[in-house]
């Protein structure tokens, strides 16, 4: 391992909302952030239980003065995943969780205009779908139109990727505040940076720095499938570091 931020044990930078990152949520997908309905469960009740409350996306900011003054989770879901709706929403309704949906914006307008896709790593949300989420509480951000790797476009291509996305999401969901940005395999390019006031949204790959240090590529990690007994010590690692003495 040559870095070790990708440490999902390493969380925020102190004082700083826990963010993780979710893509699937299905009975029998194999992925590293994919847990089945049973195990997502258990995973939001043993985050809520140790770390702390939900912050909801809405709240989101890089002033400090305006989070809650003690720990924090920030539930996020990657790549608009027709299963979520399935499987994510009910726990998330039954524990309160409001949480941010980044979508592949092309994917969702292709599915808007097509019917029910049954390969559960191809079926995507369409437009009405974020519709519902936004009006169950949830918020929309943005995760590309097409989710290629933006390190490996010129400019034009990823501006278009980048603002594409947020001006599709911003159209979808109707709201005037900010839509946020998850880089594809939270890779960050050097150019060109995201919208005024749009904050960025990394993996395990970024380093656990304040968010107003750093709002182009915030932090996030995640709970290891097939990990699930030690969830509860990862949890109390996260909570310990956000109340280090160095924020
Ligand atoms: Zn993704």
């Amino acid at each position: 391992m040559n870095t070790p931020h990708l440490q999902p044990e390493l969380g925020s930078a102190p004082g700083w909302p826990l963010v993780l990152y979710f893509h699937h949520v299905h009975p029998t997908l194999e992925h590293y952030t994919s847990l089945t309905p049973a195990s997502f469960a258990r995973g939001v009740e043993t985050v809520l239980e140790t770390v702390g409350e939900a912050l909801p996306p809405t709240a989101i900011t890089t002033d400090r003065t305006k989070l809650p003054d003690r720990p924090t989770v920030l539930f996020t879901f990657d790549d608009g995943y027709r299963d979520t709706v399935e499987h994510a929403l009910p726990v998330l309704a039954a524990f309160g969780v409001s949480a941010l949906f980044f979508l592949i914006t092309d994917r969702s307008t292709e599915a808007s205009g097509a019917g029910a896709v049954a390969d559960p790593w191809q079926a995507y949300l369409n437009w009405d779908d974020g519709r519902e989420l936004v009006r169950a509480g949830h918020l929309l951000g943005a995760h590309s139109r097409t989710h290629r790797k933006l390190t490996e476009l010129d400019p034009a291509a990823c501006q278009s990727e980048i603002e594409g996305s947020v001006e599709a999401v911003s159209a979808a969901q109707g709201s005037t505040g900010e839509v946020h940005f998850a880089y594809p395999y939270g890779l960050v390019p050097q150019q060109p940076s995201l919208p005024a006031g749009t904050l960025g949204f990394g993996t395990v790959k970024a380093p656990p720095v304040a968010w107003s240090g750093q709002p182009l590529n915030i932090r996030r990690t995640y709970l290891p499938t097939g990990a699930e007994d030690d969830w509860a010590a990862l949890c109390r690692g996260w909570r310990d570091q956000w109340w280090a003495t160095s924020r």
